[in-house]
């Protein structure tokens, strides 16, 4: 029985020619709880000895930490091994624009460490918009009634010397890497840098470029409705800007359901379905010699994942959780999807029984 299953396997492995990408929030977990028998279905997708069979990444609009971290995160959490090639993030595209930024004074904000995954992807001045606004004083006139605070009182201290010198150095870009923390401080100063061209207290027109690692209105987290998302912020800054400034708001979004995201996993996916049969098999690899003939993207949002797949077209193909933001019954009525299951179990199950692979059997 088993020689019988590992034949299959090797028969598959030569012709794998699918893939999947799995949304998080609300398919995968909710908040930092799985779901959906997300574990168990992740699980199938590898061989007993914990080898990858089948290529897969996870495609979020999420994010606020490095991929290598986030990867390491989502491996304690679901039990397998992910690679942070197969970790994309709503910003993970911002590593594209290093170029024209590299060396340039910009700004990041959000929730986790906005300018640490700036860094990583090698802009070497970055700041985080909650250290930039600390050296304008009383540019939030509201902050002394923030008891709140994200630091424990301890590891705070007095604003330092500027690392970069903000009082003169125009900021280039401005970077919204996750959802913000402080609505009302980031809308404050973001409308400052962009009213001021990059220099807060200032008058000038040239709007730097701005950046949102996505747009979702709302998400499923942990809380049982769904939460006002990175998108929602978007319109709360671009609301009052256009209300206080003569020229509109200019912004570029990244994130699914943009379909170059699509475009983007599928080089992914055939990077790691290329790297699992240049290890393995015996034939040497052909780049390129073994298109997809199906991409399967699992998500719980049909205006996100279910658009994003219908937009990038072939050869994916839309599978709708009922584990987050959609819960209909039947299929959702402006973006249906491919096929509408309870949960990424169900999921998996299905796809691995149409492609005859009879892992875990
Ligand atoms: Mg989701």
């Amino acid at each position: 029985m088993r020689e019988k299953i590992k034949l299959k396997i090797e028969i598959n492995r030569a012709r794998c020619n699918f893939g999947i990408a799995f949304d998080i929030d609300g398919v995968i977990l909710r908040g930092r709880v799985p779901v959906g028998g997300s574990p168990q279905a992740l699980r199938r997708l590898y061989l007993d000895s914990g080898e990858l069979i089948v290529p897969y990444l996870f495609l979020t609009n999420g994010g606020g930490i490095p991929e290598t971290k986030r990867a390491k995160e989502l491996s304690e959490l679901l039990g397998v091994n992910i690679m942070a090639s197969q970790v994309v993030q709503g910003h993970s595209p911002f590593r594209n624009l290093l170029k024209k930024f590299e060396n340039e004074l910009i700004i990041a904000t959000g929730k986790g460490d906005p300018a640490l995954v700036m860094s990583e992807y090698g802009f070497k001045k970055v700041l985080s918009l909650e250290e930039f606004a600390s050296y304008f004083e009383s540019i939030d006139p509201v902050s002394q009634y923030k008891r709140w605070t994200t630091m424990p009182q301890s590891d705070r201290k007095e604003p330092a010397m500027p690392r970069y010198n903000v009082l003169s150095e125009r900021i280039k870009a401005a970077f919204v890497v996750s959802d913000p923390v402080d609505w009302g401080r980031d809308i404050q100063v973001l409308c400052d840098v962009l009213r001021s061209g990059g220099l807060p207290g200032g008058a000038n027109n040239n709007q730097p470029p701005l950046y949102f690692a996505a747009d979702d209105l709302e998400y499923q987290a942990a809380f049982p409705s769904k939460r006002l998302g990175i998108g929602a912020f978007r319109i709360a800054l671009e609301s009052v800007f256009n209300r206080i400034n003569p020229k509109r708001l200019e912004c570029v979004t990244y994130g699914k359901p943009n379909p170059f995201v699509f475009k983007n996993a599928e080089v992914i996916l055939s990077q790691l379905q290329s790297s699992s049969r240049q290890d393995h098999s015996k034939n040497n690899r052909v780049p390129g010699s073994h298109p997809f003939e199906m991409l399967y993207m699992i998500g719980d949002n049909p205006s996100v994942d279910v658009k994003g797949a219908q937009q990038a077209g072939h050869p994916w193909f839309s599978i709708l959780t009922r584990t987050g933001v959609f819960q209909g019954k039947d299929n959702h009525a402006e973006f249906p999807a491919d096929l509408v299951v309870d949960s990424v179990e169900e999921a998996v199950d299905y796809i691995l029984k149409r492609e005859c692979i009879e892992l875990g059997a």
